[in-house]
C-alpha cells in the first residue's frame, strides 16, 4: 500500500502472508556469518576452504540474494547451500522518506519483532543509522526510544541486516569502488545501547569493515553510547571505532535525573574512560552528543560547567535541538539560547555544531525511534513512558 502525505512518502509493506511464509521457512539466514564460519560450512560440505572466503565475498561484497548467482561456485554446492540457507535480510515492513530525503525503514524479524534503521543523505555523505536492541534497557528521559522496554538484543545478522537492506533499497550492489558510494558512514546510534551487546555489534561491525565485505572504513563507522564505562575500552581495543557519548548534562545531579545509567557510571569515571579512549587524540576526537533541553541543561552555567568538565578530554561536541515526541515533557531550548551555549564553548575552543534536525516529519530525528505500533494517546505515553522510569529508579535502587 502507498500513501502520499504532503511531503513524504509512506510506503507500508507489511505483508502477513509473506510474514507467515518466511517464518514457516526454517533455513537460517546467512548473513551474519563471518568469514571463519563460512569457510568450516564449505569444509563440511566437502569444498576447499578458499570457497568460504568466495561466499563471503558474493554475500557482503557483491550483495546477491541466490546462492544460484554465485556463478564461480559448482552447482552442486549452490545447490545444497540453497537447499540449507538463505541470504534473506530483515524484511522491510515500513518506508518512510522524509520532505528532506531522509529515509525511515521499518524491518520485521522473523520472530515478528521490529526495530529501525535510518538513512541521512548529505552532500558530501550518507550515513546510516543502525539499531542494536529491539526497544532499550536504559529510560533516559528524553528519548523515545527509552519508553518502549528492552524486548530483545538483536543477533549479528540482524545488524549487518540493516546494511544489506538499506543498500538493497539504495541499489548499492556491488559495492562501488569509484567513491560514488550513496551510503559512506554507519552509526550505531538508532535503538539501543550498542555496548549491552557488544558481542554480536562486534561482529557485524567486523564483517561492515572487511574490504572484501562490506567495504567501511573503521573511521566512517561511529559507535555512540550512554555511558557504559567498562565496555568503552574494550570497543576501542576490539573494534577501533569512532566514539561518540551521550553526554547530555554537565553534573552528576542533572545526568542522573535524564539518564539513571549516570547513577552507575558517574561522569568522573565516563570522562576518564573518554581521556583513555583507545586511539583518542586531537586528530581523532570522541563526540559529545548534548540535547538543548529547555530550563534543565541549558543555562550558561551548565556551558562554563562543560568546558571544565572536558578539560584534557580529546573532543568535540554536538549540540542537537531536542526532536519532541508524543508524550514528552521536555521542550527544545530556544534558538538564542542555543546560540549563547554554543558561543561559550567555543570561546573555550570547543568544536560545537549545532546538527540540523533530520527527518523529522517521519519521527527519524536523534531519540525519536521507536517501533511501538500501539495507538496509544499523548496522555497513555506519558504515562506509560513515566512507569518506565520510575521502574528503572527503582531497579537502580536496589
Ligand atoms: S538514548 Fe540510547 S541508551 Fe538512552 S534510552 Fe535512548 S536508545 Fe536507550
Amino acid at each position: 500500500m502507498r500513501t502520499y502525505m504532503p511531503n513524504t512518502l509512506q510506503i507500508d509493506q507489511d505483508d502477513p502472508a509473506r510474514q507467515v511464509a518466511l517464518a514457516n521457512d526454517l533455513r537460517p539466514s546467512i548473513l551474519g556469518l563471518d568469514k571463519a564460519e563460512l569457510t568450516t560450512i564449505a569444509e563440511n560440505m566437502g569444498e576447499k576452504a578458499y570457497r568460504g572466503a568466495q561466499v563471503f565475498q558474493w554475500v557482503y561484497n557483491r550483495g546477491v540474494q541466490s546462492f544460484e548467482d554465485m556463478s564461480d561456485l559448482s552447482n552442486d554446492f549452490r545447490a545444497r547451500l540453497t537447499d540449507t540457507y538463505t541470504i534473506s535480510r530483515p524484511e522491510s515492513v515500513q518506508e518512510q522518506i522524509s520532505e528532506d530525503g531522509t529515509r525511515k525503514w521499518l524491518f520485521g524479524y522473523r520472530d515478528r519483532q521490529k526495530a529501525e534503521t535510518v538513512f541521512i543523505p548529505e552532500d558530501e555523505r550518507g550515513t546510516l543509522c543502525i539499531s542494536s536492541q529491539v526497544g532499550c534497557t536504559l529510560t533516559c528521559r528524553f528519548c523515545h526510544t527509552g519508553t518502549q522496554r528492552l524486548v530483545r538484543n538483536l543477533t549479528a545478522g540482524e545488524i549487518i541486516g540493516q546494511v544489506m537492506a538499506a543498500r538493497d533499497s539504495l541499489g548499492e550492489w556491488p559495492t562501488p569502488t569509484d567513491g560514488t558510494r550513496a551510503l559512506t558512514n554507519i552509526v550505531l546510534m538508532g535503538m539501543g545501547e550498542p555496548l549491552y551487546n557488544f558481542d554480536e555489534v562486534a561482529k557485524a561491525m567486523r564483517i561492515v569493515m572487511a574490504g572484501d565485505g562490506i567495504a567501511v572504513s573503521r573511521r566512517k563507522i561511529t559507535l555512540s553510547t550512554s555511558g557504559v564505562v567498562p565496555e568503552i575500552k574494550r570497543c576501542g581495543e576490539e573494534l577501533r571505532v569512532n566514539l561518540a557519548i551521550s553526554l547530555h548534562a554537565a553534573n552528576d545531579e542533572t545526568r542522573n535525573m535524564l539518564m539513571p545509567i549516570n547513577k552507575k557510571y558517574p561522569l568522573k569515571d565516563l570522562m576518564e574512560a573518554c581521556r583513555t579512549y583507545p586511539g583518542v587524540s586531537s586528530a581523532r576526537r570522541i563526540t559529545l552528543e548534548y540535547v538543548m533541553l529547555k530550563g534543565i541543561n541549558d543555562s550558561e552555567q551548565d556551558a562554563r560547567d562543560l568546558v571544565k568538565l572536558v578539560k584534557d578530554v580529546h573532543c568535540k561536541f554536538n549540540l542537537i535541538p531536542f526532536n519532541s515526541w508524543p508524550g514528552t515533557p521536555y521542550e527544545c531550548s530556544s534558538t538564542e539560547t542555543i546560540g549563547r551555549f554554543q558561543d561559550i564553548l567555543a570561546r573555550a575552543s570547543i568544536t560545537c555544531p549545532i546538527r540540523t534536525p533530520r527527518g523529522r516529519d517521519i519521527l527519524a530525528a536523534c531519540g525519536q525511534l521507536k517501533t511501538n505500533s500501539e495507538k496509544l494517546s499523548v496522555r497513555e505515553r506519558k504515562a506509560q513512558a513515566e512507569k518506565a522510569w520510575a521502574e528503572k529508579e527503582a531497579e537502580l535502587q536496589h
